[in-house]
């Protein structure tokens, strides 16, 4: 933290403030500029659980600047600018954009397979599925469970893809770690601090997706719960948020690609189809996410879009994601 006093500040001003640092603990220099009296304080924590109100009220006191997020993980530091994030030859945060497709959950080994292949022909790199769907109402179709993720290896190992896999529980860790390459974390679990944890404790890399109505600040500070306990390989995913607007599912936060690019090193991955929940405005808004600086697009598709048993009125088909994976390159390569 940096105080900004004013220079002509009485003694006793000046002295007040040095004195409750000290009795707080916190160590400072201070420097002389202008007509301003600059005092750096380096102690982040006592910072943190001090009370630093008695500056706030102090009327020489100008202005109180908080340097401590160059401190948090997530941030972007002359040391770390980027994270690339590495599983075998798929690189995410690289200068290429990766494309990762597949239904919103695995419904059948033939379904994922066909999905695979068709999408790995077709520019993919990673394959999505669900196995366990977190649904808002309780009888929705809820994921067919661990089967999945022997359907999940067999399409990887066929087609060479990886594959990203949403983990609800802690308890089911241990049965995902041999069969996922990613770990998903969805809108809902973005809170859920002791499964953040627990994945911060693990080597696989972590898509975070953004809460329902998730500030980017807590969105960041969800992520620093992984990094902190030791796992660097996180990225973070936009799937749109809750908006006044009704007329798509949700609102894509497009500027927050950009934004989340210029202060955090982490990538960035848009998921249009939670965003827009409508099939049709998929494709747009995959583009746009391209153009706004997305490291990676991740689009829900289905050989029968209208048989989906989760998420079908934003699925879109296997013949529309051939078409716009080929534009998304298109676009990135403009962007060179
Ligand atoms: C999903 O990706 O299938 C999913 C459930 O997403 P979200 O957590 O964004 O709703
Ligand atoms: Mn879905």
């Amino acid at each position: 933290m940096i105080i900004v006093m004013k220079n002509n500040a009485s003694e006793k001003s000046k002295n007040y403030v040095m004195n409750k640092l000290n009795e707080i603990g916190i160590n400072y220099n201070i420097t002389n500029i202008k007509d301003k009296l600059i005092i750096c304080c380096t102690d982040y924590d006592k910072i943190k659980h001090g009370d630093i109100s008695f500056l706030k009220r102090n009327k020489d006191v100008v202005n109180l600047i908080d340097i401590s997020s160059s401190n948090k993980l997530v941030y972007k530091n002359e040391n770390k600018l980027k994270t690339i994030i590495n599983i075998d030859d798929v690189r995410i945060g690289a200068d290429e954009l990766v494309l990762i497709a597949g239904p919103c959950a695995v419904e059948s080994k033939e379904q994922i397979k066909e999905t695979a292949h068709f999408i790995k022909e077709h520019n993919a790199k990673i394959l999505r599925g669900g196995i366990f769907k977190p649904r808002t109402s309780p009888y929705s179709f809820s994921g067919i469970g661990l089967k999945g993720l022997e359907y999940i290896k067999e399409a990887c190992e066929e087609t060479g893809l990886k594959n990203v896999c949403e983990v609800l529980d802690i308890s089911d860790i241990s049965a995902m770690k041999d069969y996922v390459d990613i770990f998903q974390v969805g809108t809902r679990n973005m809170y859920n601090y002791p499964l953040l944890k627990e994945l911060g404790k693990r080597d696989k890399p972590v898509l975070l997706k953004r809460a329902l109505s998730g500030s980017v600040e807590e969105w960041l500070m969800s992520a620093e719960y992984i990094l902190l306990e030791g796992n660097h390989n996180v990225m973070l995913c936009e799937r749109g948020i809750r908006t006044f607007n009704t007329y798509t599912r949700n609102t894509l936060d497009i500027s927050v690609v950009p934004y989340i690019k210029t202060i955090s090193h982490l990538p960035v991955i848009v998921d249009p189809s939670h965003a827009a929940g409508i099939h049709n405005l998929v494709p747009p808004l995959a583009m746009a996410s391209v153009s706004a600086g997305a490291d990676a697009v991740m689009i829900e598709v289905h050989s029968q879009p209208d048989k989906s048993l989760s998420d079908s009125e934003q699925t879109i088909s296997l013949q529309e994601y051939a078409k716009i994976s080929g534009q998304l390159l298109e676009i990135k390569k403009l962007l060179e």
